[in-house]
């Protein structure tokens, strides 16, 4: 596996493996890799010739008082992973190098980075954004996967690449969970044992809600104020946002029908945690 930490070395690397004909997938993270980004490096394989993995704590989707400083890595072990997965090439670039003095350029969807964790995290998307659009330039991949976790996030990006008409394919995943529904997710680390049990009522509270609309609920209120009494019992958990939403617009919906997004996001201790389902009706 190539280590490549220069972005114009990153994008000759891409242009040599395009000029011999091979196609690129891309997987961007935050590093601290666990089986959620490792499925997302699975599906790059089985869909392109070369991998790129990137590794890029982003600042500017980091809110003031948010964990930019303190977000988990280990480096190493997210190196040997990679390397077991045998992925082609791994983009470890300085935060120098992506954002250099003077940097004074931004990419933003408007309207749904302001929806959902958009009203808690008011920046975040438009950073999200900034450093995939990025990324992109740099590696120029056909494909590129993310994760239905971040389901807020692979829509605003799915509409950056079709608004700024970016030549490549947004591969959707299934969302990772642990043995007890939990999403996994880099910050579940912050949690110790208590906190880490109680945070399984985000999905506890999304299967309710799954589990009332088979059963025939179709009035979105009374599905989230079962969600909410659920969530409430967990006193280690605060809730930041509850929402039935439509998939496609992140519009909160009032009558249940066709498909809808359940989406809560949450507190727990020093982690901000989200999670999600996709609910046929
Ligand atoms: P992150 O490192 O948290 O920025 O995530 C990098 C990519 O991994 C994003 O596309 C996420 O949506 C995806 N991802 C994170 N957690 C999971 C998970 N539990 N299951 C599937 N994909 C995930």
């Amino acid at each position: 596996m190539l280590i490549i930490k220069n972005p114009r070395e990153m994008h000759s690397y891409s242009q040599k493996m395009r000029s011999q004909g091979k196609s690129i997938g891309f997987v961007p993270t935050m590093g601290y890799l666990h089986e959620g980004h490792l499925s997302l490096v699975e599906a790059a394989k089985r869909k392109a010739d070369i991998v790129v993995v990137s590794i890029f704590v982003n600042p500017t989707q980091f809110g003031p008082n948010e964990d930019f400083r303190r977000y988990p890595q280990d480096p190493k072990r997210d190196q040997r992973l990679l390397k077991n997965f045998e992925v082609d090439a791994l983009f470890i670039p300085t935060q120098k190098e992506m954002y250099s003095a003077g940097y004074k350029t931004y990419v933003e969807v408007e309207g749904l980075s302001k929806k959902l964790c958009g009203r808690s995290r008011p920046h975040h998307f438009r950073g999200v954004t900034t450093i995939v659009a990025k990324l992109f330039n740099i590696i120029a991949p056909d494909f590129a996967f993310f994760g239905e976790k971040d389901f807020q996030q692979q829509l605003i990006i799915k509409r950056m690449v079709r608004d700024l008409n970016l030549p490549v394919e947004i591969v959707i995943l299934p969302t990772v969970r642990e043995y007890d529904g939990l999403a996994m997710s880099s910050r579940n680390k912050y949690l110790n044992k208590k906190q880490r049990s109680a945070a399984t009522v985000l999905y506890r509270a999304l299967s309710l809600a799954k589990k009332e609309i088979e059963k025939g609920e179709c009035n979105a209120k009374r599905v989230e104020q079962k969600m909410r009494a659920l969530i409430k019992k967990e006193s280690l958990v605060r809730l930041d946002y509850l929402a039935i939403a439509d998939p496609e617009t992140l519009e909160d919906v009032k009558r249940l029908r066709n498909r809808v997004l359940v989406a809560v996001a949450a507190y727990v201790g020093r982690a901000r945690l989200i999670d999600n389902l996709l609910i046929e009706v």
